[in-house]
C-alpha cells in the first residue's frame, strides 16, 4: 500500500438535492426541462454550493403544480445513472439544507416521499439488473 493513496475512496458520497425552477439559486448540475430532456449543466466534480452535491433542477412551479409523469421518469432515469456511478448517493429536498435561506424548493407538491420510497427500493432493484447484465455479458463463455 502507498502512503500517497488517497484518503477518499472512490465513490465518496454524494448527495443529490433537488430543485425547481422557481428557486434562488442559478448554478446546478443538471436541469430537467419541463419536456422532460436532462441537461448537463456541469461536471459532477464541480462544487457548486456544497462540495460533494450534484444539483438537478426541474423545471416548473412544484409550489403550484404537479410533476408531470414524463419528467419524473426522467428523474428517474438521472438518479439511476447516478447511482451506478455513486453507489452512496443520497437524494435530498434543497429545503433540507441547513444555513441555507429558507425556502420550499423543490416545491411543495413535489412528492419527495413517494421518490425516496422508490429510491430504497426500485431504484435498488434497477441498480442490481444493470450491473447483473454488465457481469453477465462479460462472462458469458
Ligand atoms: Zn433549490
Amino acid at each position: 500500500m502507498s502512503n500517497t493513496a488517497p484518503k477518499r475512496p472512490i465513490g465518496a458520497k454524494k448527495f443529490v438535492l433537488l430543485h425547481h425552477g422557481r428557486c434562488y439559486r442559478d448554478s446546478f448540475h443538471y436541469r430537467i426541462g419541463a419536456n422532460a430532456e436532462i441537461v448537463r449543466l456541469e461536471s459532477d466534480d464541480l462544487s457548486t454550493q456544497h462540495p460533494n452535491s450534484i444539483g438537478i433542477q426541474l423545471m416548473g412551479d412544484f409550489d403550484k403544480e404537479p410533476v408531470p409523469a414524463d419528467q419524473l421518469q426522467a428523474l428517474k432515469d438521472l438518479l439511476l445513472d447516478l447511482k451506478l456511478r455513486y453507489p452512496a448517493v443520497q437524494i435530498g429536498a434543497h429545503r433540507q439544507v441547513r444555513g441555507d435561506r429558507k425556502t420550499t424548493c423543490p416545491g411543495r407538491r413535489f412528492p419527495m416521499r413517494e421518490l425516496r420510497e422508490w429510491a430504497d427500493t426500485h431504484l435498488l432493484d434497477q441498480r442490481d439488473d444493470v450491473l447483473r447484465e454488465v457481469i453477465e455479458s462479460q462472462y458469458r463463455p
